[in-house]
Parts: structure tokens; C-alpha cells; sequence
């Protein structure tokens, strides 16, 4: 009978170092039909062919500051040196619609969600090792090579709390593997916040305050 009953939504934090395949991954999932994305606010500018509202909500400064007093933002970090924050209101919507909304954020992020009681599902990317993962990222070719010099560095620290403070880590050596994985480890998770709302308790009782 219980098969009967639609899974509850949730929110699925997908981190990783600059280069591992996050967006490919978190594409791949977005084909799911009950799954949606974050979309994040950033101060930085958008990159060619990126979309305000669609890829993120590029903001100023003053507007982010204005996101964070009014308490709008869920988690929030700098990154390189600009900040980025995810929004509140879409997630409270997605779980509502019993849907998987993914937020690709970085780990400083992730460990804010973690704290905020929002039965959240956190999974870290992480590449076979370090050689591929620089291979990758001068491939995408998006940064110059001080920033890829940058985001390799800090990639040594988010595998370090990826282990530690993610519930899940999965290499993405390949693609179709990887992505099996993570939708094996929602669906899973869906399950169990299903039997636990069967059992009367309070799903994401972080999402109900403030
Ligand atoms: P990019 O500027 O390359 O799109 O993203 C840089 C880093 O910021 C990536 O690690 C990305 O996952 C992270 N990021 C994007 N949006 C958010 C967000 O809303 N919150 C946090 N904490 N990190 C984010």
C-alpha cells in the first residue's frame, strides 16, 4: 500500500571542486521529471551565455546584502572572492510539490545546510584523482590560469570536508555510473523520509521557520 503514496521531496546538496562535473551531473539528474534546481544569487557577473534567473540571479552587492538582512537566504558563502547564497522560498515550494530540488553550492554552504534540520541529502563529487580533475578544468576553459591555479588548490581542503561532513561521496569517473549512484541515494532517502512522515514526525522542520 505504502508504494502507492508519492515520494516526499527533497533537498539534494551536490558539491565538488571546480572541474569535477557538477553541472554535467546535476543535468543529467534535471531530467528526472520531479526534479528541479536552486537557483542561486551571485555578485558575480555572468559568463557568455548565461542567464539571469536561469543559470543564476545576478545581483549587486547592496542586493545581496538587502537577500541576507531580510533573512531570505537559506545558507550563504564567498567563493573566489564573491558571494553566493541560495534562496529560501523555491525550496519551501519544491518540498511542498513532493519534488528534488538540487542546490550545486559549494562546501562552506553545504555544512550550513546541514546544520539547519532540513533533511537534507548531501553528496560530494569527487574526480579519480587529481590529474584528471586539472585535466578537466583547463579543458572547460573557463577560468584563465590563475583561477585555475586557485581552484585546484582550495580543491585539496573541499575533499577534506566532503569526507568529513557529507553523507555520501561518489566519484564521477563515469558519467552514466555516477549519475545511477545519486539517484540510487535520493530515491533511498526519499524512502526513508517517507516512512518517517508515515510515523508521524515533521519533515524539514528547518524549512517551516523564519
Ligand atoms: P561558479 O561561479 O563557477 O558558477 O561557482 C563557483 C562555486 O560557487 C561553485 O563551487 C558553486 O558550486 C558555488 N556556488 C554556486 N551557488 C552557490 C550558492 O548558492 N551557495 C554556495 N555556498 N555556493 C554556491
Amino acid at each position: 500500500m505504502a508504494d502507492n503514496q508519492p515520494l516526499p521531496g527533497l533537498l539534494v546538496v551536490l558539491s565538488g571542486p571546480a572541474g569535477v562535473g557538477k553541472t554535467t551531473v546535476a543535468t543529467r539528474l534535471l531530467q528526472e521529471p520531479d526534479f528541479t534546481r536552486s537557483v542561486s544569487a551571485t555578485t558575480r557577473p555572468p559568463r557568455e551565455g548565461e542567464v539571469n534567473g536561469r543559470d543564476y540571479h545576478f545581483v549587486s552587492a547592496e542586493e545581496f546584502a538587502k537577500l541576507k538582512a531580510a533573512n531570505e537566504l537559506v545558507e550563504y558563502a564567498e567563493v573566489f572572492g564573491r558571494s553566493y547564497g541560495t534562496p529560501k522560498q523555491p525550496l519551501r515550494d519544491a518540498v511542498k510539490q513532493n519534488k528534488v530540488i538540487l542546490l550545486v553550492i559549494d562546501v562552506d554552504g553545504g555544512k550550513q545546510v546541514k546544520d539547519k534540520k532540513l533533511d537534507a541529502l548531501l553528496v560530494f563529487l569527487k574526480a579519480p584523482d587529481k590529474g584528471e580533475l586539472q585535466r578537466r578544468l583547463v579543458q572547460r576553459g573557463t577560468e584563465n590560469l590563475k583561477q585555475q591555479t586557485e581552484r585546484l588548490s582550495r580543491s585539496d581542503l573541499e575533499i577534506k570536508i566532503g569526507h568529513s561532513e557529507y553523507d555520501f561521496v561518489v566519484v564521477n569517473d563515469d558519467l552514466d555510473r555516477c549519475v545511477e549512484q545519486v539517484k540510487e541515494l535520493i530515491r533511498e532517502r526519499r524512502l526513508q523520509l517517507r516512512d518517517r512522515k508515515n510515523a508521524g514526525q515533521t519533515l524539514y522542520p528547518g524549512l517551516n521557520k523564519g
